[in-house]
């Protein structure tokens, strides 16, 4: 049988994907607005990916990077290579974005061994953030109730406030406030002790724990400077933001930083296969070389080549049909969308986001943005009308400041149309409305 973390929710059969629409088995359609958990890019059904599937798998499913590597996975690596600043060329296969997170911790390890610099160990995470699922993800994120279910296990590193100005948790104003929020990371590194702490991590836009919280001007360059100030790492969790979904190719160029280590993955492949990265700055690599330090990765799957050929499909895919900037274009007309929803719907008190991750908070109309009760769950509500008018959305819940709070995220493929970001955001305001008055909350 399988197993579901919520049981109760009954899951139709999906027996058919094409752009950005699914449908079950009794021939419902749903419209897919989060390609999945923004995974697809492309769009789904795309034949080339399949064909360039069944094209490995027939000339050699699997072979293990201990002893061989493949055409497949020496070019989807410099594909991605070519896709990041130039130092940041060294890539590393896993099969997740866990396991990319876990990864980029190990090197962090392995860089300060090499560096004789062993005590450093501490990863400094964002409340608000998420890193994946296992023990070290849940350790560096800062969900609150992911955190909960994993107490025993987590490993005790800090955590600065996620940037959030609307909601600023430090309670200043954005620029008088000569962005505190990044301060905070010197305050921290200050307070384990420099020769401590190894890196910083973060997501450029948070993705679904945040409802794409997007951090002000200048915020990473002076998280970048006082890495270089303290010796510390910068890593990028670019698992949701990478590969386009922003309008850029990657989230951290909305700044002017160049990070040490990115972790990346679901978009990747655009979910035509389990596939996640880590790629390492030449500075990093070539200081494990000189200290003769390995970099230690185990991963049996390591550069699957099956999923390294619908890597490199994909992202030839995405080149070909000039998929990220559509993903900006179509990003601007939905986010246009929204705000005139967000006029209209009192409980939307705020739209966020770049490109094709948007974010749409939810909280009492009138109230300086005081969030809903957290037992209304109002976001799973409206994420539960929108499915049943066919409209797939994901809910988050929680603030910088609490559990409470609710917001949904939209994240489509790049090849959704203008009127089927019409389409999103009119059934989205419908479920909202009929959530409101049944809730009272309107
Ligand atoms: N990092 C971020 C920002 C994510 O959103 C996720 C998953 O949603 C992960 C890491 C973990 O990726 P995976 O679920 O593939 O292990």
């Amino acid at each position: 049988m399988l197993l579901f973390d919520d049981p109760e929710q009954a899951r139709p059969t999906i027996s058919r994907g094409r752009g950005v629409y699914l449908w079950d088995s009794s021939g419902k359609r749903y419209l897919d607005a989060v390609g999945g958990v923004h995974v697809v890019t492309i769009g789904h059904g795309v034949e080339a990916i399949a064909d360039a599937a069944a094209k490995q798998a027939r000339m050699v499913a699997f072979t293990s990077t201990r002893q061989f590597v493949t055409e497949a996975s020496v070019r989807l690596a410099d594909t991605i290579g070519a896709l990041l600043p130039d130092p940041l060329k060294w890539v590393y296969f896993v099969s997740s974005g866990s396991e990319a997170t876990e990864m980029a911790v190990q090197i962090s390890h392995r860089y300060f061994t090499a560096r004789r610099e062993p005590n450093r160990t501490q990863i400094v995470g964002r409340w608000n953030s998420y890193h994946g699922g296992t023990v070290v993800g849940a350790s560096i994120g800062g969900h609150r109730l992911h955190r909960e279910r994993l107490a025993p296990y987590l490993l005790p590193f800090p955590h600065i406030n996620t940037p959030h100005c609307a909601r600023c948790p430090l309670g200043l104003r954005f620029p008088s406030c000569s962005l505190r929020c990044a301060d905070e990371l010197a305050d921290v590194i200050e307070r384990e002790g420099s020769d401590s702490v190894a890196a910083f991590m973060a997501e450029p836009i948070v993705g679904t724990t945040g409802g794409a919280i997007t951090p002000p001007v200048g915020y990473y360059e002076r998280i970048r400077e006082i890495c270089d100030e303290y010796g510390v790492l910068f890593i990028a969790d670019e698992v949701v933001t990478g590969f386009g979904r922003t309008g850029l190719n990657f989230g951290f160029s909305h700044w002017r930083v160049t990070p040490d280590i990115v972790v990346c993955s679901k978009g990747m492949t655009s979910g035509y296969a389990p596939l996640g990265a880590v790629v390492v700055h030449a500075r990093v690599i070539e200081t494990l070389r000189a200290a003769g330090v390995s970099p230690g990765l185990r991963s049996t799957y390591s550069a699957h080549p099956v999923s390294c050929a619908i890597g490199l499909a994909v992202q030839e895919y995405v080149v070909k049909h000039d998929l990220v900037r559509r993903c900006a274009r179509m990003g601007s007309y939905m986010m246009t969308l929204l705000k005139e929803m967000r006029d209209e719907v009192c409980p939307v008190t705020e739209v966020r986001g770049k490109g094709l991750l948007l974010g749409v908070e939810l909280a009492v109309a009138n109230s300086d943005r005081k969030p809903f009760a957290r037992n209304l769950r109002v976001a799973e509500n409206v994420a539960n009308e929108a499915r049943a008018a066919g409209l797939i959305l994901l809910a988050g819940s929680g603030t910088p400041q609490s559990i409470a709070g609710d917001h949904l995220v939209i994240s489509p493929p790049y090849i959704i149309t203008e009127q089927e970001c019409a389409l999103v955001v009119e059934i989205l305001k419908k479920s909202i409305g009929a959530v409101a008055e049944r809730l009272g909350i309107t």
